[in-house]
């Protein structure tokens, strides 16, 4: 196996999500159990220097791209103290965030201070009573705050919104209006089978072909040249720039660059996958940064070629999207 990151199939891994806690605000219906969540505990979570320390050794292996995520990352104290810690480290390229956007209105200034380079912030409804209805809580106005501190923070900012057949997919126009307006990307993402609840179903998923065919209402849409290795593929509309990421009808793995670490030490070299390689033991039982590398070349060699939705055997893992971070 040589210095970087490679899977059997030859893809190179450049970009690490990390999932800095599974605890979570709010309770979104594709991703939280509606009750009896079984938080992990305090002592199995990583620290800041736990995941500071493996992001370096995942940055020594080739890769460039972090992605901060949770539950909800901000959920956890201090979190500028971590992003300062990883944008310090040699090599990083990019150090980003995906957030509920509800603590940002405190913490979007003090996020930018420590060097964190982009938000990719969730939003699925532009409508009070809807957004409530998927994520159980009535915090709209709030997370619309949180996006205007985040632009006025000078972050770039995407916005990712899940559409489930039945709640949200008559709002693909105004979402493509309201990102003209407020100056923001916004992603349309397929519901998939992580949900807590596990009540995903295909039927429940709105289909890229039928988020371009409600875009089209607004005009012809056009592809817009992207990098290959991002989930999101990208369009234009009457002059505005949206992306669609379509795990479920149209997916990428052929393409996929990245890995998992979940806020309990694991890597996930996939997002379905249904097996996991333990770091944190090594970890704490003091292997030194050669043999993590080690543990996460092995890793990423057995990463399978891509999920198996579209299988008669797809299996749901057993973590539900909050423990993994997305
Ligand atoms: S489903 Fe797995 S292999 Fe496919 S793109 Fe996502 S993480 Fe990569």
């Amino acid at each position: 196996m040589g210095p970087e990151l490679v899977d059997r199939f030859g893809r190179v891994v450049r970009k690490l999500r990390i999932s800095v806690t599974d605890r979570c605000n709010f309770r979104c219906q594709y991703c939280m159990p509606s009750e009896n969540v079984r938080w992990l505990p305090r002592s199995e979570i990583l620290t800041f220097e736990e995941i500071a320390r493996l992001a370096r050794v995942a940055v020594g292996l080739g890769v460039q791209r972090v992605r901060l995520t949770g539950g909800e990352p901000l959920a956890r104290p201090e979190m500028e103290v971590l992003v300062e810690q990883l944008a310090a480290i040699e090599g990083l390229r990019d150090l980003s965030m995906t957030t509920n956007g509800y603590f940002l209105p405190e913490k979007a200034e003090a996020l930018r201070r420590a060097g964190l380079g982009s938000l990719n912030i969730s939003l699925d409804s532009l409508r009070r009573d809807r957004f409530a209805e998927l994520t159980r809580r009535d915090t709209f106005e709030r997370v619309l705050e949180g996006i205007r501190a985040a632009l006025a923070a000078g972050f770039p900012v995407k916005i990712n919104t899940v559409l489930m057949r039945g709640i949200n997919e008559d709002e693909v126009t105004d979402f493509i209006e309201w990102g003209r307006q407020m100056g923001v990307r916004v992603r349309f993402i397929e519901f998939m089978p992580l949900d807590g609840d596990r009540r995903w179903s295909r039927e429940r998923v709105v289909t890229a072909d039928e988020i371009l065919a409600e875009a089209a209402k607004l005009g012809p849409v056009e592809s817009v040249e992207a990098d290959p290795h991002q989930p999101a593929r990208a369009y234009r509309v009457a002059g505005v720039e949206f992306g669609i990421i379509a795990s479920v009808s149209r997916p990428f793995c052929h393409q996929c660059d990245r890995i998992r670490l979940t806020a309990d030490g694991k890597i996930r070299n996939c997002l379905f996958a249904l097996e996991e390689t333990d770091l944190r033991g090594p970890l704490r039982s003091g292997a030194d940064d050669e043999a993590l590398a080690a543990v996460m070349r092995g890793a990423v060699w057995s990463k399978w070629e891509g999920h198996l939705i579209n299988r008669q055997d797809f299996r749901q893992p057993e973590r539900a999207m909050y423990a993994i971070g997305g």
